[in-house]
């Protein structure tokens, strides 16, 4: 029998000298199935399944409520940053926990005493304006109305009261009823808000007319027992991130990242023994490690998942500072292997570039892929689109870079008694995507496509081919790399901007 062309990763990684994505291409496998066939389901932690392998960075330039809402709905998850407060951290996650396909169980409710301007503040600070009024309102008041944009719209004395300008006349529906009852009623009624009342008129639910044709739409998401959108969020090691911890948790998050740039240390084996102890049913990611050592006493603290990387983000500067830090590649195959052994999945964290590096991440042992810089220019991801020598781009900084740190970013690099702030990171741009609700679909059809080339029908498939030395690899050198992209053009279009839609 023939000898297999290039490397099992053992042979790969084995000589000790860092590597990463853009050293290693992926030798083809035999294709036997369709590119629809492919899989791309995935274990985001020991309990945790999604659809999708790609979760977004907790960075504030990233992740708030709107990139966790469309990550989730697009089969993935976000991970809601903390450089903010208590308060904020836990509206995101609220807001994007009620962007519930079906019923709102927890709506916003005003009372006729209210005024128009409360609905505004709603609106800036939910971003809706359908609230339904109850009497005292509370839920589970007795309904009396509902305020709309069209109640308000034109009104420019916003100190009136919403007895005065409110909707007496509501269409309900009753309590118990079915989602698909429920989006019958609000398509023949053509309202946008459907209030689902008990026996006593008093208020139980809402269901909204956005919502139902959102849910048509994204087949593949990410979803809670509960049916709310799955949300992840960040916390750090210090004692008063306990408290942060309890109230995200009440918020109603589904995982955790323990937030540091070295995760293995007393304070976060702490914090996860704390968490695992308060919280049995969070689920736990530790990190950052890069090294099988840190993997493991992580994972013996309790972690549930494992985020991989230091030093490999693009807006990192922390192996140029610090000088400590590992190449992504060999970080996610050595710590993914431990992890396999407990169960554990790993999240490969920053340095990816492209579709191809997230294929690579996946090829050399990661179960799920984070990014920061590839969703930032997004129109999911916080702040205003600007323009700068005519091309649209969008603020993107590290959480450890001066302008972050300011706004108390440093948490993941510093203890609490450390006043003398290094950086290490840098703040700059990224150019406008479009939405990540046709940009994530475009990735993860190129990661199809890495699979079904590799002849690997599934992620798991590919792990075992990775532990059995099926999937090959090989090492590129520095010509190899430069013939492997674009070369002898004058000029070329870039493939990964998809065209606004
Ligand atoms: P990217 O996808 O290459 O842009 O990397 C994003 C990742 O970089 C994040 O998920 C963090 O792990 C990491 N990161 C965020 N801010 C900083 C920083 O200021 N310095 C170093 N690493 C950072």
């Amino acid at each position: 029998m023939a000898s297999k062309s290039g490397l099992t990763a053992e042979e790969l990684f084995k000589s000790g000298q860092g590597i990463t994505y853009d050293d290693v291409i992926l030798l083809p496998g035999l294709i036997s199935f369709a590119l629809g066939d492919v899989s791309l389901e995935t274990r985001l932690t020991r309990e945790i399944e999604l659809k999708r392998p790609i979760a977004s960075s907790p960075m504030d330039t990233v992740t708030e409520s709107n990139m966790a809402v469309y990550m989730a709905l697009l089969g993935g998850i976000g991970f809601i940053h903390y450089n903010n407060s208590i308060e904020e951290q836990v509206g995101h996650v609220r807001r994007a926990k009620r962007f519930e396909n079906g019923f709102i169980m927890e709506p916003v409710v005003l009372s006729p005493e209210h005024r128009i301007e409360d609905v505004d503040r709603i609106k800036s600070r939910h971003g809706f304006s359908g609230v339904p009024i109850t009497e005292n309102g509370l839920m589970g008041g007795k309904l009396v109305g509902i305020v709309t944009r069209t109640d308000i719209d034109f009104e420019t004395d916003r100190s009136l009261y919403i007895r005065d300008v409110m909707t007496r006349d509501v269409v309900t529906a009753p309590k118990g009823i079915t989602l698909e009852e429920g989006n019958r009623i609000l398509k023949e009624s053509k309202k946008g808000k459907l209030p689902v009342v008990d026996e006593d008129g008093c208020l139980v639910s809402l269901m909204s007319r956005t919502d139902l044709r959102k849910n048509r739409d994204f087949p593949l998401a990410s979803k809670s027992p509960s049916k709310q959108l799955m949300v992840g969020a960040t916390v750090g090691t210090r004692s008063a991130d306990r408290e942060r911890l309890e109230a995200l948790v009440d918020a109603g998050i589904d995982v955790v990242i323990f937030d540091s740039a070295q995760g293995f240390s007393s304070f976060q084996i702490e914090m996860i023994k704390w968490a695992k102890k308060h919280f049995p049913d969070l689920q736990v990611v530790g990190g950052n490690v890069v090294t099988a050592e840190q993997s493991v006493g992580l994972i013996e603290a309790g972690a549930d998942a494992l985020r991989v990387g230091m030093g490999s983000g693009s807006i990192c500067i922390t192996q140029e500072t610090v000088a400590v830090g590992r190449s992504q590649g060999s970080a996610v195959y050595d710590c993914a292997g431990v992890a396999r052994e407990c169960g554990v999945p790993v999240l490969a964290d920053g340095g990816v570039r492209s579709i191809g590096d997230i294929a690579k991440a996946v090829a050399v042992g990661a179960s799920c892929v984070m990014m920061g810089s590839m969703l930032a220019g997004t129109d999911e991801a916080p702040g205003e689109y600007y323009y700068e020598g005519g091309v649209r781009l969008k603020s993107y900084r590290g959480m450890a870079s001066r302008e972050a740190m300011a706004a108390g970013g440093d948490k993941r690099y510093l203890t609490e008694d450390e006043q003398l702030k290094v950086a290490q990171g840098v703040s700059g741009s990224v150019v406008d995507k479009g939405s990540v609700v046709d940009y994530v679909p475009y990735l993860m059809q190129g990661v199809k496509h890495t699979m079904q080339d590799m002849g690997c029908r599934s992620i798991a498939q590919l792990h075992d081919g990775l532990y059995d030395g099926r999937v090959r690899f090989e090492l590129r050198s520095p010509s190899a790399q430069r013939e492997g992209g674009v070369h002898s053009l004058h000029s070329f279009a870039e493939p990964h901007r998809l065209p606004r839609a």
